[in-house]
């Protein structure tokens, strides 16, 4: 079964009748570079920045940060990768930069909030992932997007990074920036969000956890986190409908994205692009190539009538057992 698997690398991630969409890895280590390419992803859909910020007393400076991004690329290259700006606090804890202790991590100074509050440490993340994009194709996108306002700010920052290299370091001047969309509110305004924005990425783990109100930790809740839930369906629908709308391209870098069984419904709703863990590339490949868009349309537009999580996967079994 592998090596058929394997055998897939190299077909491109199309359905029979045609229709492209990019399957990526997601990464936040050097070394999971090279599964991303064995598996035969299209670029880094997500690549994690958390992980130099672990463990130390001090922040890593500009220099650092370019040092790993830049080995990202170039690892990745001709193939694009999409740099994640700081996404600490909730689930993801960060001992060394006193942050307060917080009743509620997870609604906490966490994410785009913390950057947003440290704007010189935002800063030199943002020219180190500038600098980055002069080396190969390089997308930028910020975590726990609430509202319009937080990526206004973001975006001035941005700017002002541009600036501060002032021509000794060449960059990117068409970077593309985007945003997670994994909090409730962000799907609501989600028309808002795609005016000022050159693409979306759902991120299912923290939308479910945020829209059915559960803790994505928390083990005895295991069987109430549910990605089949209506609202999650849902959500994904306004959110790409709002994201064509615009222009603006709407991909998925949660877990939801590497679940075979859910390829249906995803292309259907019409998500351009999925991320996932590397070895999840080719299972979803091998369903994406039997499914044709006009199915997958079917499947979502069924999907999306049931009532409960259970009817839903329970339909979506079935028909993966009949068709694909
Ligand atoms: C997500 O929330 O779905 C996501 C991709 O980000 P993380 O798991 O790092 O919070
Ligand atoms: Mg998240």
């Amino acid at each position: 079964l592998e090596r058929e698997l394997f055998k897939l690398r190299d077909l491109p991630a199309e359905t029979p009748d045609g229709h492209r969409i990019l399957l990526k890895g997601n990464a936040e280590f050097l070394e999971e570079i090279d599964s991303i390419r064995r598996h035969g992803g299209d670029g880094i859909g997500l690549y994690r920045t958390e992980m130099l910020f672990f463990n130390r007393t001090v922040l890593p400076d500009e220099e650092e940060q370019f040092r790993l991004y830049a080995a990202a690329v170039r690892a990745m290259s001709p193939q694009p990768v999409t740099i994640r700006t700081l996404d600490v606090g909730g689930d993801k804890f960060l001992p060394d930069l006193d942050l307060d202790d917080e009743m509620n991590p997870a609604l906490g100074m966490r994410a785009i909030r913390l950057s947003l509050r440290h704007p010189e440490a935002f800063k030199a993340q943002l020219r180190a992932i500038l600098r980055a994009s002069a080396l190969g194709k390089v997308r930028v996108f910020f975590p726990m997007v609430s509202g319009v306002a937080e990526v206004r700010a973001a975006k001035a920052l941005l700017e002002e990074a541009k600036l501060e290299l002032g021509g000794k370091h060449p960059f990117d001047e068409n970077l593309e920036v985007g945003i997670m969309i994994e909090i409730p509110s962000a799907v609501v305004i989600a028309d808002l969000l795609a005016a000022e924005v050159d693409f979306f990425s759902v991120g299912t783990n923290d939308l479910i956890q945020y829209s059915l109100a559960i803790d994505r930790t928390n083990e005895h809740l295991v069987s109430l986190y549910e990605p089949l839930h209506p609202a999650v369906l849902r959500s994904l629908k306004m959110v790409v409908n709002a994201a064509h709308a615009a222009g603006i391209q709407a991909c998925i870098c949660g877990e939801m994205a590497g679940e075979p069984m859910y390829l249906p419904i995803l292309l259907g709703l019409g998500f351009d692009e999925l991320s996932m863990n590397a070895i999840s590339i080719p299972r979803v490949k091998k369903i994406l190539r039997r499914c044709t868009k006009a199915e997958a349309t079917q499947v979502a537009a069924k999907a999306l009538t049931f009532a409960t999580a259970a009817e839903v996967e329970s339909y979506l079994k079935s028909e993966i057992s009949a068709r694909f």
